[in-house]
């Protein structure tokens, strides 16, 4: 097996690398006030890593998934807030637009989105179910050639900013799995309030959205009745990128910790030189390398979406990694590793959000366990799960 990246992949990670330390690292504190990082935006739009999940007549790059795993992750290892920015613009939002939307559609939103000026929202969580799919009741009415969609959403990223909401409604009041579809919904549509409404622990803010009849072009439907697998299908994406955050807090923390036990001293020694320091160290590191392993695996699973169960257990795995990696770089730290100002701090803040957005670790393992005792084909062995 090749484990190499290509020289393309390490120029672009090289590029982003020098941006992490001359811009998103030194400023990281300041968008825990929950501020959208507009300047780190416009600043990787110019090295074109915004337009990476966007076809390349659109104004992007057309990369493929792993591409966009290692941007991120080199993004998370300094900025939680700008890496969940970054998140929104190469993960399944512009992917649901190039390939699903009418070409009119494309050609308004995608180019804007590689440039950095635009951004996109995507709704599916609301009030009274999350996880429940089936049971959202935000629904689109056809009537001729428009449609109106009733409903509300909540704990959005960036919907109050965002040029157009993806949302995930039921079509024409159809029932349960099989009425899941996609509408988009410009900002500005007449009925629509989108309104920063919690501002969480990673500093970003969630919004609350209402729709309250909002009549959109028949074209606006990009999806109809019977689409919950295809949405899901694509949000195998998503877990990939959510994963890639994770491993990139916990790399960053890592990296803060190993720098620490290498300068701060106790009892006349370097704290590293302590077996207790040294082999916390070796345990996150041994963890760390694990979670790359399943997660760049995962990553070539398929283009643009890759496999499900792969997907899943990447994310989980690089979920819980973090929690423990980030914890334990703040127990490194001492109690200055519980400071806003250490950046431990806010890594451990930020990896904790892994497990909550796009699927949680409890949902992802009923896919897995589900596809190991329903599905998996044994007499391929340990590699029947990946396509590999
Ligand atoms: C930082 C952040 C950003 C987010 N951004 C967005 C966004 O842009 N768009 C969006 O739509 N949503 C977004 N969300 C919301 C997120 O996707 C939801 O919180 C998540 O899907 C869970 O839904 P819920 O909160 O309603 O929890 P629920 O679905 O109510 O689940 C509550 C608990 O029950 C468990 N549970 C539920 N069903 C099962 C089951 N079958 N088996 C076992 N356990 C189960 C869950 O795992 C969870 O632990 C964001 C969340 C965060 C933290």
């Amino acid at each position: 097996m090749d484990f190499s990246i290509t020289a393309e992949q390490r120029e672009m990670v090289e590029t982003v690398r020098k941006l992490r330390h001359k811009q998103l690292a030194p400023n990281a504190i300041k968008w825990l006030n929950g501020d959208f990082p507009w300047e780190n935006m416009k600043s990787l739009g110019e090295i074109g890593v915004l337009g990476m999940a966007v076809p390349q007549e659109y104004g992007g790059m057309d990369a493929s998934v792993l591409d966009t795993v290692l941007v991120l992750e080199e993004i998370s290892k300094a900025c939680y807030a700008t890496a969940l920015a970054v998140l929104g613009e190469i993960g399944v939002q512009p992917r649901i637009i190039a390939n699903y939307a009418p070409e009119a559609l494309k050609r308004k939103y995608l180019p804007r989105v590689a440039d950095g000026s635009g951004v996109l929202a995507i709704c599916l969580t609301e009030p009274d179910a999350g996880t429940d799919v089936p049971n959202y009741k935000t629904n689109s009415q056809v009537k001729g050639d428009r449609v109106i969609v009733k409903g509300a959403k909540t704990l959005i990223s960036r919907a109050d900013i965002a040029d157009v909401l993806i949302v995930f409604t039921r079509i024409n009041s159809v029932p349960g799995a099989a009425g899941i579809g996609c509408v988009l919904v410009p900002q500005g549509t007449k009925g629509l309030t989108a309104k920063p409404s919690y501002h969480t622990m990673g500093g970003e803010y969630l919004c609350d959205v209402v729709f309250d009849e909002c009549e959109v072009p028949l074209d606006h439907l990009i999806l109809r009745e019977n689409s919950m697998k295809t949405l899901l299908n694509a949000f195998n994406t998503q877990r990939c990128l959510n994963a890639s955050v994770c491993l990139g807090c916990a790399e960053g923390a890592l990296e803060e910790a190993v720098k620490y036990m290498r300068e701060r001293k106790a009892f006349g020694q370097p704290i590293g030189d302590f077996q207790g320091m040294r082999w916390k160290g070796a345990d996150m590191y041994i963890e760390v390398e694990a979670a790359r392993g399943l997660l760049y695996r995962a990553a070539v699973s398929g283009n643009p979406f890759p496999d499900r169960a792969m997907a899943a257990m990447a994310k989980i795995y690089c979920n819980e990694m973090a929690i423990r990696v980030t914890s334990e770089a703040v127990q490194v730290h001492g109690g200055y590793g519980f400071c806003d100002e250490f950046a431990v701090s806010r890594l451990f803040r930020g990896a904790r959000f892994g497990s909550l957005g796009g699927g949680t670790t409890e949902t992802l393992r009923n896919f897995v366990g589900e596809h190991l005792v329903k599905r998996m084909d044994l007499n391929t062995g340990v590699f029947g799960l990946s396509k590999l």
